[in-house]
């Protein structure tokens, strides 16, 4: 982000060299032999010495099983997938992508047998790689009871399209304001500025070089105040997360998570913070602070503007109602593929033919369709469930929460979130990669993931916005 343009290839060269070593390192003979000596050594589960064997094992073993050369296959196919995604995208000329796309599928095909799976489901291989334990049957579980009922939503909200009026969110902001008013936003619920920094890029995203440097991006839009904010929010949740380790797993080699409990935490700051009426309740008015235009609008305008809900083509755009919906696609598509059960070819009208059924909308052009996402040219097979079971999980822990420490929200009315960020690094984030996804969801709730949370949060909070 703040590295000099013409110093990308060099940088690359070094990561792919460190990259390569770690690899030869870290599944060597020797490793997986101190490994084995060490298992069973430490006996209480909980413990950092049991923790850092038991998961290493599990990822020395996964390591183990890849040919030598895949991943930098892999990398490279994806570096080339990924400017044709650029152009296909760019002409909005799904013919271009198409080749490297089943190339892609192929080495992922390959991916998924080299590491195995107990079901034989290829595609829970490469769940497993971005959230450890997770399995396709896991999740459809989960999924298959939300999705009528998101469909549903998602049509209640669609024939009241007109309730909610957002073009507040649509005047002009200044990007310096909208970087400021967010630095203040993310410092406020636990991001510490003295370990961390936020910098512009085009698409935002966190990156952790250790627990005390942990950097966030954002993208702005000076015509579109909910892109900085809802991305900072985000972010901020990223990184509190990263900054929240605890100390004794420093350099473990277990200092970070799978992609599904890092959606937890961020898609807790986003929605179920940055979506409240009570955090707006404190910073309304600090946003009429900076933003002067604001004079004429009140919070609950404000509030309805900033949780408006509707039926969209982009994923990275969709609001907390339908954004499930545009996970869910790529899922049952992701699964389809991975299995051979259909071919790239068929993928265009696949997608369409999902977007009428469950957004009630047809993508006019596969740059609003299939081409709109960059994961699957650069091998980001089974990420995208990650981003909806975190946002699940995040209204079970909200529950869970609010139950236990009734007052907290109070508390965000003042812009006191002390509480809160304290209560997620106690249960979550303090423990690093130490638990799965559902080891976390079971010490934290005493029940399996569960999406009735989630849907009791939309029905209530849509239902009085919307009125249905
Ligand atoms: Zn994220």
């Amino acid at each position: 982000v703040i590295m000099p343009q013409g110093s990308a290839q060099g940088r690359a060269n070094q990561l792919a060299t460190l990259a390569g070593l770690e690899f030869e390192l870290f599944t060597s003979e020797e490793i997986g032999a101190l490994l084995q000596d060490l298992n069973g050594v430490y006996g209480d589960y909980d413990s950092d010495e049991a923790s850092i064997v038991r998961v290493l094992w599990r990822e020395w073993e996964q390591m183990r099983r890849l040919p030598p050369d895949l991943t930098s296959r892999i990398q490279e196919a994806g570096s080339v997938g990924r400017q044709a995604w650029v152009r296909a995208r760019e002409t909005n000329d799904f013919a271009l992508f198409k080749p490297h796309l089943e190339k892609m599928i192929d080495l992922q095909v390959e991916l998924a047998e080299a590491i195995g799976s107990a079901s034989g489901n290829r595609y829970d291989a490469l769940l497993h790689n971005f959230e450890p334990g997770l399995t396709f049957a896991y999740i459809d579980s989960v999924f298959r009871e939300l999705k009528p009922e998101l469909i549903a939503l998602t049509r209640a909200v669609a024939e009241r399209a007109d309730a909610v009026d957002d073009s507040v969110l649509k005047r002009h902001y200044p990007e310096v304001d909208q970087l400021r008013f967010g630095e203040e936003i993310a410092a406020a619920l636990g991001y510490d500025f003295q370990r961390g920094r936020l910098d512009l890029s085009p698409t935002a995203f966190t990156s952790a070089f250790h627990k005390d440097d942990v950097r966030i991006t954002t993208r702005i839009n000076a015509d579109n105040v909910l892109v900085a904010l809802g991305g900072i929010i985000h972010e901020a949740g990223h990184g509190i997360h990263r900054q929240s380790l605890s100390p004794s797993l420093y350099r473990s080699g277990i200092d970070g998570t799978g992609l599904a409990i890092a959606e937890t935490l961020s898609r807790y700051y986003e929605n179920v913070i940055g979506l409240s009426y009570e955090f707006w309740t404190y910073f309304f008015p600090r946003a009429q602070a900076y933003f002067p235009h604001l004079a004429d609008t009140d919070l609950i305008t404000w509030y309805r503007a900033f949780n408006k809900a509707q039926p969209s083509l982009i994923r990275t755009d969709a609001d907390e109602v339908t954004y499930g919906l545009h996970i869910m696609i790529r899922f049952e598509l992701e699964n389809e593929l991975i299995n051979g059960r259909m071919r790239v070819d068929e993928l265009p009208a696949a997608w369409n033919a999902r977007m009428e059924t469950y957004l009630g909308i047809v993508p006019p052009t596969d740059r609003e369709g299939v081409l709109q996402d960059t994961h699957w040219s650069q091998g980001g097979f089974g990420y995208f469930p990650d981003y909806l079971l975190g946002t699940i999980f995040a209204s079970q822990l909200d529950e869970q929460i609010s139950a236990q420490q009734p007052d907290i929200k109070e508390d965000w009315t003042r812009g006191d979130f002390a509480g809160t960020t304290g209560a997620l690094v106690e249960r979550i984030m303090q423990h690093g990669g130490k638990y799965t996804f559902g080891e976390l969801i079971r010490r934290n709730t005493g029940e399996d993931l569960s999406a009735e949370p989630y849907l009791r949060h939309l029905k209530t909070k849509y239902g009085a916005i919307y009125e249905f």
